[in-house]
């Protein structure tokens, strides 16, 4: 056959035509595509038979049930166990990939040390037994009167009362919560009441009018069974829920409300206050039986401050119109049960003033101990012993902490470092994390010992603090546990010379549950509900929880305080709040100023580490604002001199950050509103801890409030 260039170069452009119209290079493309982005992270699912195994989402309190995928006895894919009776049918995105933590590329193989640089953070890697020994060297060589503090992340667990016994025995010993806004709502009733030791839930279950300051309740603020619960109740013609959403910010709650009412910054107290007047001035029969209540020292101040907040003076302060003021009050009068929740957001707490002025509210509305109010919940019990008392990191003195340890991952940016910084004793001190991956306090540690990732270990859950109904479960491990990682439980035995396993202390603690014999235990794998007294032995309660079960307990009938000091407990509070009448100024654009707002999602994605399948989901679909986005009223934009689709730098007093500018006009003017995580583009990156940051300091400010900012075109 005698082969022409014609016959070659016809050849060729068939070839060209015929692969163009064949799958091969889309094929092709589609592999380099997936080959390329293989990382580490991936979890490696090996041969075998496909089983499934029930357990219990330990990456947030909502503590969800979670029935698990598994291929040769690894789990590749999670979802609910929606057979599960005890509202916690549903998992968030953060839940789903729960199982991808444990490849994460953040996550920490074995003790480490930190080295810090200004734009760096590095880690090497250093033995468990040289780690424990550095650590014990730092207990034992301690300057004089300073102390041990532990940052305990998840307070109420088996551990956390393990870390307070330690503590006792420290001299000063520091146990450390986050300064969050449950914190705060329970010392405002106990300020009200003047009991210690509440422990209330919110009933939002039963509230036919919900007024939330701040609150992201559909954004991860409760587990997602009960979001989606709550969602439904807004149409739902026999028990229908209004919910009215206060917030400076445009949020997914504000845009889900059934009215948001876009309140000035730092306005919230003023608005609280007023709807307090309004209710009073209305319904006479509620605010006689409200001012008997009230300690007869606090009737005259209540009321001379309640006389500031007239709905005029209060419709300025918060830009809210005077008609829409009168009918959310009315709303909260009529429409029962009616409840105000303040606070929740992982940006960080709302103040104390705001607070209690909440708990004011819900005490004259009723609400306080009736169905569809706040409740008191049960109690879990804790094996009795000597425990150091529960601090904040803002009772601790200056300078006094010699050795500290953070147990596990911030879940809200309450408690910053800057916040702990200034405790550490400028003598010498040592700081050691517990998290099993670097987060930002993590990255701040000397010594890292990292405790196993999720589903490595039987982990306590011991559930959602915003429900009424108290509840405990285990995490059933899914993962084999990696080498190098440490329990906490380990650290304290090498401290304290002792020699306990965390699961005998477990078992004791669902000994004592089982004793009192109150509540339920719900099966995951077909919703069954028990009685305690079915089971014979906590031995028992064990198994149940390992093969995928809850145990929880309905709230306490316990009748309310008839008698409230809600100004005697607080120092100046009427000053404080009289000064609220008064207006702070708004951002005007002018020069570029702005008062910027930190936004955040209230779920395990705004601080925690989350998969990096999801961080590339944010990176590409935008699904959650980012750290990288501003967002603007269009007038506020244009005074600034910048436009939709700018990129600009954000500075405040604290830092400063390089943004992508996107205009909504559902923003109020002169505010600008800035996400304090995820950041998809450093997220996974060791660079994410570095340099400074515009919220850095200014945490500790309501985050309602917001701080003053300047933005300019980069
Ligand atoms: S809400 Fe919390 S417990 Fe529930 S699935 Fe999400 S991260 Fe897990």
């Amino acid at each position: 056959m005698q082969v022409t260039r014609r016959g070659l170069l016809k050849f060729a452009g068939a070839s060209a035509a015929g692969i163009l119209f064949s799958p091969l290079p889309w094929k092709l493309l589609d592999d380099i595509a997936i080959w390329t982005q293989t990382g580490p992270w991936i979890p490696k699912v090996p041969r075998g038979p496909l089983t499934t195994a029930f357990s219990t989402c330990a990456l947030c309190p909502g503590g969800c049930a979670v029935e698990a995928r598994c291929a040769g006895g690894i789990p590749y894919a999670m979802r609910a166990a929606v057979r599960h009776t005890a509202g916690r049918g549903a998992l968030c995105p953060v839940g789903m990939t729960g199982h991808h933590l444990a490849y994460h590329p953040l996550r920490l193989s074995g003790a480490s040390v930190i080295r810090r640089t200004s734009d760096q953070v590095e880690t090497d890697s250093l033995s468990t037994q040289e780690a424990f020994d550095r650590i014990l060297g730092a207990l034992n060589t301690r300057p004089l009167a300073t102390g041990v503090a532990v940052i305990d992340q998840r307070p109420g667990r088996t551990l956390s009362g393990q870390f307070r016994a330690f503590l006792a025995q420290q001299s000063p010993g520091y146990y450390i919560v986050p300064d969050d806004d449950r914190l705060r709502m329970h010392e405002a009733f106990s300020n009200a009441c003047g009991k210690d030791g509440l422990s209330l839930g919110f009933d939002i279950e039963r509230t036919a009018t919900l007024l939330t300051i701040g609150t992201p309740v559909f954004d991860g603020w409760t587990r997602p069974a009960r979001t989606a619960a709550l969602l439904d109740r807004r149409h739902d013609a026999r028990n229908p829920l209004k919910l009215i959403h206060a917030d400076p910010r445009r949020t997914r709650t504000s845009v889900l409300a059934d009215q948001w009412l876009p309140i000035a910054p730092g306005s919230e107290t003023a608005l609280v206050l007023g709807l307090t007047n309004i209710v009073m001035r209305d319904h006479p029969s509620l605010a006689a039986r409200y001012v008997a209540d009230l300690h007869t020292s606090d009737r005259r101040g209540m009321l001379d401050v309640l006389s500031l907040f007239t709905p005029g003076i209060v419709a300025k302060r918060t830009g809210i119109p005077v008609d829409t003021l009168e009918k959310v009050g009315s709303a909260l009068a009529h429409r029962k049960p009616s409840m105000v929740i303040a606070g929740g957001d992982a940006a960080g707490p709302i103040d104390r003033d705001t607070h209690q002025a909440v708990a004011a509210l819900n005490i004259l509305l009723g609400s306080y101990g009736t169905p569809g109010g706040l409740l008191h919940r049960d109690e879990l019990p804790m094996p009795a012993t000597k425990m150091a008392a529960i601090s904040t990191i803002g009772d601790v003195p200056d300078g006094s902490i010699s050795l500290l340890i953070i147990d596990g991952e911030e879940m809200t940016c309450s408690t910053c470092w800057e916040s702990i910084e200034s405790k550490l004793s400028p003598d010498g001190h040592l700081v050691v994390s517990t998290s099993p991956f670097l987060t930002q306090l993590s990255a701040h540690a000397d010594i890292v010992l990292p405790s196993p990732a999720p589903y490595e270990t039987a982990a306590e859950v011991v559930g959602d603090p915003t429900d009424t109904v108290v509840s405990l479960s285990i995490s059933t491990p899914l993962l084999p546990r990696k080498q190098g990682s440490v329990e906490p439980i380990e650290l304290l035995n090498h401290l304290s010379g002792e020699s306990v396993a965390m699961q005998e202390l477990l078992k004791q603690r669902i000994a004592l549950v089982h004793a009192r014999g109150r509540g339920m235990i719900a099966g995951y794998q077909d919703g069954s509900g028990h009685r305690l007294s079915e089971f014979a032995s906590a031995d028992e309660i064990w198994s149940a929880f390992i093969e995928g079960a809850v145990w929880t307990s309905p709230p306490l009938h316990e009748t309310p305080a008839h008698s409230y000091t809600l100004l005697g407990h607080s120092p100046n509070i009427v000053d404080r709040w009289a000064a609220r009448a008064e207006g702070e100024p708004n951002g005007n654009g002018a020069d570029g100023q702005v008062i910027l707002l930190p936004t955040a999602s209230s779920d395990a994605a705004s601080c925690g580490r989350i998969s990096p399948l999801m961080t590339k989901i944010y990176q590409e679909s935008e699904v959650r604002p980012t750290r990288a986005h501003l967002v603007l009223h269009p007038d506020t934009g244009r005074r600034c001199g910048v436009d939709d689709g700018d990129q600009a730098v954000v500075q405040t007093e604290s830092g400063s950050r390089h943004v992508t500018i996107r205009f909504s006009a559902s923003l109020m003017p002169g505010v600008a509103q800035l996400s304090i995580g995820p950041d998809p583009n450093v997220s996974g990156k060791k660079s994410e801890f570095a340099g400074s940051d515009v919220f850095r300091n200014t945490l500790s400010r309501s985050p309602m409030a917001g701080v003053t900012a300047i933005v300019r075109r980069a």
